[in-house]
């Protein structure tokens, strides 16, 4: 029989331990969950009464690690870790996509899961925010092992995730193709094909138009608004652009077909210069031929570090987090950055973007395209009644300018950057709901 007192201690124990993981990966300098934690007090004194409730929004809701073994095509068996972190579900059932990538770890889960909840608060999306990923170079993956790598994570994670629980879909290092063989486990599990349980899905296993293209979209359609605001002509404009995947090379389409000129895009195997502009398309071929921008003809090749200092009117970071340093904020030429990544800017280097003058559309409104048709594929699954194309763009359009309109008139109001009037809108909704559910189990 346990004594009073070796309970009292293990009770004791646990707390303190609670404590320390939520402290140590708070403290993990300049890692994207303490990013967010920045984010977070910078909103505070904005929220009123809603204030004491903000501690919802620092602690996860749940967070799920997972061993993903996998059998290789050489017969050995490799073990990857996974996670599934569901930050916030007062507003609805977690979204979020899933991340394939070397990097990813439990930090960098909740941080993603958390600017999740916040993005579908902005866009007043009737969803929590979630995120999951495998720490994996999906590259070095054959076919059949990638295949056998998401279905394992799935099996594993599959009792948390559902169509009213939460709904994954595609992030960095993971497609339709991906999204397909999620919808089948989980569908075989339950003995039934489940198509809402994942979006990002292929067309034909119920999939929405649109979606693929519709986060460069929304890179596109949130920055000709705020530019239209500022009085920056897009016709004539340099873009810059980091990361030349799904998200930087549908926006940077797009904005070369305005008339703007793409002078540099950088990815994981170099950094590309075109004083005239770079032929988007072809390049966006080369990128699916050769996996990167690198060896791209019509193009000179550049140092890495050099991309901060290119004369660009636009700058879209639309790869990893923790890209634009308080070093490279100061010496940034643009005038308007459009986040198409998830947290690209450090708080630091936010404050020294606003003091000088320079814009920050910031990722829970920028890059909001894709979770939005995500949404519409999901009320699509759910009804079983599929819209065209023209139709998802005009809902996404219209979503997505209502929707910056808020943040801007916001900002105005308040005298702050669009990422903390963002927050102020997100956050009041959020806590809103947390306080009219009240606490329950527990009072
Ligand atoms: N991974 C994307 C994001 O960061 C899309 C999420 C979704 O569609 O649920 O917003």
């Amino acid at each position: 029989m346990i004594s009073e007192q070796l309970k009292a201690e293990a009770n004791h124990n646990k707390q303190d331990f609670a404590v320390e993981t939520h402290l140590s990966y708070a403290q993990q300098n300049n890692s994207a969950w303490m990013t967010y934690l920045a984010q977070i007090e910078r909103v505070k004194p904005f929220l009123g009464d809603l204030t004491q409730y903000i501690d919802t929004l620092k602690n996860p809701k749940r967070a799920l690690i997972v061993d993903v073994p996998v059998v290789m095509d050489d017969g050995s068996i490799r073990h990857f870790e996974g996670y599934r972190v569901q930050h916030n579900l007062s507003r609805g059932p977690g979204k979020g996509g899933i991340r394939f990538h070397p990097n990813v770890d439990l930090n960098e889960v909740m941080a993603l899961s958390a600017w999740m909840t916040i993005k579908t608060a902005v866009l007043n999306l009737p969803f929590g925010g979630a995120k999951g990923g495998i720490r994996v170079d999906p590259r070095q993956l054959s076919d059949a092992e990638l295949e056998r790598l998401t279905r394992r994570y799935t099996s594993e994670v599959s009792h948390i995730i559902g169509p009213q629980k939460d709904i994954p879909a595609p992030d960095v290092g993971t497609n339709p193709r991906v999204m397909a063989w999620v919808m089948d486990t989980y569908s075989i599990e339950q003995g039934h094909t489940v198509t809402g349980v994942v979006t990002g899905k292929p067309v034909h296993l119920g999939g929405s138009l649109g979606r693929v293209k519709a986060t460069g979209r929304g890179v596109f359609v949130t920055g000709c608004q705020i530019a239209q605001k500022i009085g920056l002509p897009i016709a004539g404009s340099r873009v810059a652009v980091q990361g030349f995947g799904n998200v930087g090379s549908e926006a940077a389409i797009l904005f070369a077909e305005t008339g703007a000129k793409v002078v540099c895009v950088q990815d994981h195997t170099g950094t590309i210069f075109n004083e005239a502009g770079l032929n988007t398309q072809a390049l966006q071929q080369h990128v699916q031929q050769h996996g990167g921008v690198a060896g791209f003809a019509d193009a000179t090749e550049i140092e890495a570090e050099a991309f901060w200092d290119v004369q660009a009117e636009i700058l879209i970071p639309a790869a990893l987090e923790g890209q634009i340093t308080a070093e490279r904020a100061e010496k940034l030429q643009a005038r308007l950055v459009l986040e198409g990544a998830n947290g690209p800017t450090y708080p630091e280097a936010d404050d020294i973007l606003h003091r000088r003058g320079v814009i920050v559309v910031p990722d829970v409104i920028c890059n909001a395209g894709g979770v939005t048709v995500s949404y519409f594929e999901w009320v699509q699954d759910m009804s079983s009644f599929f819209w065209s194309e023209t139709e998802i763009n005009q809902r996404l359009d219209t979503i997505m300018r209502d929707a910056v309109a808020d943040v801007w008139n916001k900002a105005q109001e308040k005298n702050c950057n669009l990422r903390t009037s963002a927050y102020i809108l997100a956050c009041e909704r959020i806590l809103m709901a947390r306080k009219e559910r009240g606490i329950y189990p527990g009072k």
